[in-house]
């Protein structure tokens, strides 16, 4: 074999070697990760004294400095790459498609820079920028074709890894969105309880799950007295700080966990207690009722207080043998904060469900 025919197959072997690029790129690979074995190859092809890559923003369609090595050099490329681009270097190299040698013009001036943009057939992806110490005749023409071969190469495992990234973004934005649209569908938006809608799913939900479980199950209804003098005296903006107000006591003072408050209409507040006795509903309600009628707030300069109503009724699911309606959980609730009005308000009327 001749001295052409072994440089020959040399360089066979060598465009194969980075014709497999992609192959050593796990996927999905981070752009760090591809730019640590894009940096290896361009190592094995030409003398290198810091390399930069910038990626084209998809917003502002501006160069952003992404990786760098030497981190050290991170500054002077910055500088060089502001230089080049006000040259309009970075365009006409993209516009070429094509590997370039540029004299450095900035901090780096007496180095040769290797431009290697990064394009596919869709997409501007950005720019590789190496600094070699190497004076430009000295970079071989075999060398610069090979370097546009592993441009090539590394912009397409490139391009993969951005659509990737973008659509993680995105579809992590998209479930963020959703779960906020899921909670405010469920909230009321004064107090940020949950509101009516909520109650009407997961009521009976709760309810049959006490019953399949064998275990208890409390509710109460709430309803603040003379809640209408507030408006008509302090005004309606004061009468929603107090319904505000009524949640965060009631919301301080129940498990999180399990039990829940909903808004039922106007001033009246639905409170569910599942695994929760009669007995220990009646204690936790009584609890509510004082805390609520104890707390005063200032509005403008006068003190504000109100006090609350309740309506209990539960059962224990393990003496249940028939199915049971929210409907008539309710009407039962509703009837005993009837009761606990009729009999002077600031009190709980506790009753338990009897079907
Ligand atoms: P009772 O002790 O019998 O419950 O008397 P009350 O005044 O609390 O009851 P009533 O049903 O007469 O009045 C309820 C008032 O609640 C009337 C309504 O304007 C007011 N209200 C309902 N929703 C809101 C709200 O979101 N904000 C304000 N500020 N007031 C509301
Ligand atoms: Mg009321
Ligand atoms: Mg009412």
């Amino acid at each position: 074999m001749n001295e052409n025919q072994s440089a020959l197959i040399q360089l066979v072997d060598k465009i194969e070697q980075l014709g497999q690029f992609q192959d050593k790129i796990e996927f999905p690979a981070s752009v760090q990760q591809i730019w640590e074995a894009f940096l290896n190859d361009v190592r094995n092809l030409i003398e290198v004294e810091g390399c930069a890559l910038f990626l084209v923003d998809e917003v502002t369609q501006e160069f952003g400095l992404s990786c760098v090595e030497p981190p050290s050099v991170r500054a002077a490329c910055q500088e060089e790459s502001d230089a080049q681009i006000e040259c309009g270097i970075f365009p006409w190299v993209l516009k070429r498609r094509q590997p370039a040698l540029i004299p450095a013009l900035g901090p780096v001036r007496g180095r040769t820079l290797v431009m290697l943009p990064l394009v596919t057939v869709k997409r501007t992806l950005g720019m590789v920028m190496v600094i070699s110490p190497l004076h430009e005749s000295l970079v071989t023409q075999e060398n610069m074709r090979l370097l546009a071969v592993l441009a090539k190469q590394c912009s397409l495992v490139m391009e993969n890894a951005l659509l990737y990234e973008g659509l993680k973004k995105k579809n992590e934005s998209l479930e963020k969105a959703n779960k906020q649209i899921r909670y405010l569908a469920q909230r009321d938006p004064l107090t940020r309880c949950f509101n009516r809608g909520y109650m009407n799913e997961q009521l009976p939900r709760d309810i049959r799950r006490a019953l399949r479980y064998r275990r208890a199950l409390s509710v109460a209804l709430c309803d603040l007295d003379h809640f209408k003098a507030i408006n008509d005296t302090q005004g309606h903006q004061c009468g929603d700080q107090v319904l505000r107000d009524f949640v965060k006591t009631v919301s301080a003072l129940i498990r999180t966990d399990s039990d829940w408050l909903a808004r039922y209409g106007g001033e009246e507040f639905l409170l569910v207690l599942p695994e929760t006795s009669l007995e220990n509903a009646q204690r936790l309600a009584e609890r509510l009722r004082q805390q609520i009628a104890r707390r005063t707030f200032d509005w403008h300069g006068e003190q504000v207080c109100i006090t609350a109503s309740f309506g209990l009724t539960g059962f224990d699911g393990e003496r249940v043998t028939e199915k049971i309606a929210a409907d008539a959980l309710l009407r039962c609730v509703d009837e005993n904060l009837y009761r606990a009005k009729k009999e002077g308000r600031n009190r709980v009327f506790s009753g338990a469900f009897a079907g």
